[in-house]
């Protein structure tokens, strides 16, 4: 894309980032985006594990990404930080920021990058689909499009969130006598599932996991309705107690699906919600009986919507199914190109963290 009378930007993309074991760096800022380990100066896109470390010199984030890394990690997560308001640019050394919505979670952000009419944008994580719980993805046009690739292969592609959110509800009205156990990331997906549940017309109480319950104040916290949540009571991890919560919803982390805890709640159904439901393989391995197919990540469809619509000449691909994603880029006379950069995956709970290529050779199984 030519800029500024068709003068040449005195920085190549690849001058202006570059991908490091730390993660993306930007020379003339210094400061590193979404780093896997800690550096002097980050930028980070949001709260997920895999992209909000902690101990990084200073931090700039948006306010609520901030907050997610407080609370998860201590306020002393940092050394010191700086809040990025939506849209507005902050220059460092002779580079302009800004952050943009990205759609994936509560605070998530793309980081626009500019440097003398060369501008290239850092997806981190995103979504295309509405969420109740985040504000919607910005395209900005950009010379480069960093983008994640995680359900980068022409399987995935992601059912409207309220009809899967109808599927738990019809269940739990048919089975009106057992426990409904929902696997879900406790941050984001577990809060968006109890909006979707909301939206849906359903107003009994939500039960949450312990591991649930901090992330879910911040969201209500922040102006998110999610109506009458409870924590399940020390009382309720007793079998007694449990017969109580017959015939409720429960949200949990996907890895307590898995637990003893979730089998001694009345004959329960457990679900998980999260886009590898789309591999029914993957369901079976986990023993889940309810497969929800929602995700926080752009499916195929939109990842390559997405890329047209940004109108980069060059895709860079961060993680997931980068190769794929890059040859599709080939087909649409793109330039792709997968980055390898290692430490990002989905978050944490069961999923294979830091090893993305788990999640190919999954779907690859017969
Ligand atoms: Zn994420
Ligand atoms: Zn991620």
């Amino acid at each position: 894309m030519t800029r500024a009378f068709g003068n040449r930007p005195p920085l190549r993309p690849s001058e202006l980032l570059i991908p490091t074991p730390a993660g993306l760096y930007c020379p003339p800022a210094d400061i590193h985006i979404d780093p896997v380990r800690p550096v002097a100066r980050a930028l980070i896109t949001h709260g997920h594990s895999d992209h909000a470390r902690a101990g990084h010199g200073a931090v700039l984030a948006t306010a609520e990404t901030l907050a997610i890394m407080a609370l998860r990690y201590g306020e002393a997560f940092t050394g010191s930080r700086q809040v990025a308001a939506p849209g507005e640019t902050t220059r460092i050394g002779e580079v302009d920021f800004r952050f943009v919505p990205a759609g994936h979670v509560l605070g998530s952000a793309q980081i626009v990058v500019e440097h003398k009419g060369l501008r290239i944008v850092v997806s981190g994580d995103y979504k295309r689909e509405r969420d109740p719980t985040c504000a919607p993805f910005e395209p900005v046009i950009c010379d480069v499009f960093i983008t994640e690739a995680t359900f980068g292969l022409p399987v995935f592609r992601h059912p409207p969130a309220h009809a899967e959110t109808a599927k738990l509800l019809d269940s739990v009205r048919l089975f009106p006598e057992r426990t409904h156990i929902v696997g879900a990331y406790s941050l984001g997906k577990a809060q968006r599932l109890m909006a979707l549940i909301r939206e849906a017309g359903y107003e009994r109480p939500l039960f949450i996991h312990g591991a649930v319950e901090k992330i879910t104040e911040l969201y209500q916290a922040e102006g998110i309705p999610l109506g009458d949540v409870r924590k399940i009571e020390p009382g309720e991890r007793k079998a007694e107690g449990r017969k109580a919560l017959a015939g409720e919803i429960v949200i949990c982390p996907p890895s307590a699906i898995q637990d003893l805890w979730s089998r001694r709640f009345p004959d329960p159904v457990t679900a998980f919600a999260s886009g590898w439901m789309r591999v029914r393989a993957r369901a079976r391995q986990k023993g889940v009986e309810l497969p929800l197919i929602i995700s926080d990540h752009a499916d195929w469809d939109d990842l390559q919507a997405t890329i047209r619509e940004v109108q980069a000449g060059e895709i860079w691909i961060t993680h997931g199914e980068a190769e794929a994603l890059a040859h599709w880029c080939g087909t649409a006379g793109l330039k792709g190109m997968p980055l390898h950069l290692v430490g990002y995956g989905d978050e944490g709970d069961s999923e294979p963290e830091g090893k993305p290529a788990e999640a190919g050779s999954a779907e690859a199984a017969p």
